[in-house]
């Protein structure tokens, strides 16, 4: 991109145009892959001006700002919101009533409570957030824990499981780091082959992620602008 665009509704346009570039250049079809502006950290007024420019997926990765948010804005009934961030097992309910999706899911007591956590008949899309670094405190379920954990959610009745999520480490290439990803959704594929989303690219790296498969993209600040500092 050139020198940022000014407005909100031009940034849009602006990273649209180049999600659209980087699925041709892969030679993918850009209308399957899902731009969800992360808003975590601006207001829910935010929010308000992004469904009106036609934005239907939101993103946020704390709890208590997604159903701070969601509440807030409660009359955007057409608006999906999407957990990416940690999920406390006691805050499960509170994520399940606003989410509509949950990207996050790295433990079985997570998913377990998330499950718990129906208040009705809908089921809750899930993704198996899958830890790409050497680090084990970063979140996430090491690959050889894939099939296993997969297992474990499909039994799970209230949890519909989508596919697979992750973020690129920060010392290694993403590209290179996507292809392994790309590895895990085929095995996961060979299991359960509707859970075919693979979330994954954010504002640095979702042309690498385009091209190693990406379904979802997470972008925050290229199209809110920077984060406001955390309160
Ligand atoms: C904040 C965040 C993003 C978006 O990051 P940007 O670099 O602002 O695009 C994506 N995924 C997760 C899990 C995040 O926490």
């Amino acid at each position: 991109m050139d020198a940022v665009p000014m407005t909100l509704a031009e940034r849009l346009s602006a990273i649209d145009r180049s999600i659209a570039d980087a699925a041709r250049d892969a030679g993918r079809d850009p209308s399957e892959i899902t731009r969800i502006v992360v808003t975590k950290f601006h207001p829910a007024s935010l929010v308000r001006e992004l469904h009106a420019l036609g934005v239907r997926e939101v993103g946020e990765n704390r709890q208590q700002e997604l159903s701070a948010k969601s509440a807030e804005l409660a009359d955007l009934t057409d608006l999906h919101w999407h957990f990416i961030g940690q999920a406390q097992t006691n805050k499960a309910g509170a994520v399940r009533r606003a989410a509509r999706v949950v990207h996050s899911v790295d433990r079985k007591k997570l998913a377990d409570s998330l499950d718990r956590a129906a208040f009705d008949d809908s089921i809750l899309d899930v993704l198996i957030q899958v830890n790409l670094t050497d680090d084990p405190g970063r979140g996430g379920i090491v690959s050889a824990e894939l099939e296993t954990f997969a297992e474990y959610i499909l039994d799970l009745p209230t949890l519909a499981l989508k596919g697979i999520m992750a973020v690129a480490p920060l010392d290694e290439e993403p590209a290179r780091a996507f292809s392994r990803l790309r590895g895990y959704a085929e095995r996961l594929q060979g299991l359960a082959p509707e859970a075919s989303w693979i979330s994954a690219g954010m504002t640095g790296d979702f042309a690498e992620a385009i091209n190693a498969g990406a379904t979802h993209l997470r972008i925050g600040s290229a199209i809110t602008g920077p984060r406001p500092a955390q309160g």
